[in-house]
């Protein structure tokens, strides 16, 4: 038991009250096991929403962010880093990419995608050109123009007027994206897999459709793999599944496996409207964060993690069928690797909470996606005897929801 001084009412107190928090505080995590401050265990199958890659306490991970912090912890942008510099080497080496702008979060990657987008149209085609058409239920983020772009107006509404020239289209939908797109278009923003709002995979004609489009009319194709980048679905970014290469790529959630870290990734055509002083951040690239960064590209880009990856889902899609089919719960378990999502049957959609709360008090952490979906996405590491104990926990949440 932890000696702890602050408490969960703590938070109801002192913090922003934007979250709300499961009842109990982790206060240690190693590999795919948390601990709370009363030392009840549970297995961690949200991964801090799609983030911790290597789970918790990695020590290849400690020992990357130590040995920088005893060397450099922050430099600013006047002047550029090694980690940095190593990291950008390999995301280039291993993507469509030719350059890299890094920031500290997804919102602040997708941000820059957007603005690059924008000025790129206007330096080439003037400035009529910067519609950008993004998809109903897509998330992007919460700064003002990713939340604009987003496709949730709950998260958009009452902060007064919207930024211009955002449109929103339903996924899945070509025609309707057809329909949409003009010579006026920048950008067509799109998530591979829609994350937050029900882990929903994009077909395969409709992303080569789009491509197709954004060419006509002189669109850029920017694919938000935020959630979906480094290795989260079992290739190194989604894309690859698919083989549809986007004009500018943002990535974070698993980048730097838990340390903050955000990337823009896009072609040097495009890159080349991002001159000297028309974009920055004090943060972003970060000797810190690109340090413990480079290690988790090492880790999760080699073909033993990768198919660690398939062989889990493997595992959890059965297990989940199984529980799917005993309790009648789960309509479907889609996603791609280890971004999983058990969409939950109508009996069950208003439960959503329930579930989650009930797996907590049998040792279980487990996300939302979307009203109706559980969402799981764990360690890319997770051990086999992790899966099976986190899913008979699953089961056992379940049975006594009955
Ligand atoms: C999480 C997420 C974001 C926002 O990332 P933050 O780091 O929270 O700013 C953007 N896009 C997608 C697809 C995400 O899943």
């Amino acid at each position: 038991m932890t000696n702890s001084s602050v408490t969960r009412a703590d938070f109801d107190n002192y913090i922003v009250p934007v979250y709300s928090p499961a009842s109990f505080i982790p206060v240690k995590g190693q590999g795919s096991k948390v601990w709370d401050q009363q030392g009840k265990e549970y297995i961690d199958l949200t991964g801090g929403i799609a983030v911790n890659v290597l789970g918790h306490s990695h020590p290849a991970l400690i020992e990357a962010l130590n040995e920088q912090a005893h060397k450099l912890w922050h430099i600013s942008n006047v002047f550029t880093n090694e980690p940095a510099l190593q990291l950008a080497k390999k995301l280039i080496e291993h993507t469509f990419a030719d350059r890299v702008f890094f920031s500290n979060s997804g919102a602040e990657a997708n941000e820059a995608a957007l603005k690059l987008a924008r000025r790129y149209a206007y330096d080439l085609y003037g400035e009529q050109k910067y519609e950008i058409i993004s998809a109903l239920n897509s998330f992007h983020g919460r700064t003002y123009f990713t939340v604009s772009t987003g496709g949730q107006a709950k998260y958009s509404k009452g902060f007064g007027p919207r930024i211009e020239g955002i449109s929103h289209v339903p996924y899945n939908d070509l025609a309707a994206m057809e329909a949409a797109i003009s010579d006026k278009t920048c950008a067509v923003i799109l998530e591979p897999i829609q994350g937050e709002s029900g882990v929903l995979p994009a077909d395969q004609a409709y992303l080569e459709g789009v491509r197709a489009l954004c060419d006509k009319h002189n669109a850029l194709l920017i694919f938000d793999e935020v959630q979906t980048g480094m290795g989260r679905t079992g290739k190194l970014f989604a894309y690859m599944h698919y083989n549809v290469i986007p004009d500018i790529l943002s990535n974070a959630k698993c980048l730097g496996g838990g340390f903050p870290i955000g990337a823009m990734l896009t072609k040097e055509h495009i890159a080349q409207h991002f001159s000297t002083g028309v974009h920055g951040t004090t943060f972003g690239g970060n000797p810190l964060a690109c340090a413990v960064a480079n290690k988790v590209f090492d880790i999760v880009n080699s073909a033993e993690t990768l198919a660690h990856v398939a062989q889990s889902r493997t595992l959890f899609q059965q297990a989940l069928e199984t529980i799917g089919k005993t309790y009648n719960i789960f309509s479907e378990v889609r996603g791609k690797g280890l971004l999983i999502g058990c969409v939950l049957t109508p009996q069950w959609q208003e439960r959503t909470a329930d579930i989650i709360k009930a797996a907590a008090e049998e040792g279980l952490m487990l996300l939302q996606a979307g009203p109706h979906v559980l969402r799981l996405a764990p360690s890319l590491i997770i051990e086999e005897q992790d899966i099976i104990e986190g899913v008979k926990r699953l089961e056992q949440a379940i049975s006594k929801l009955l």
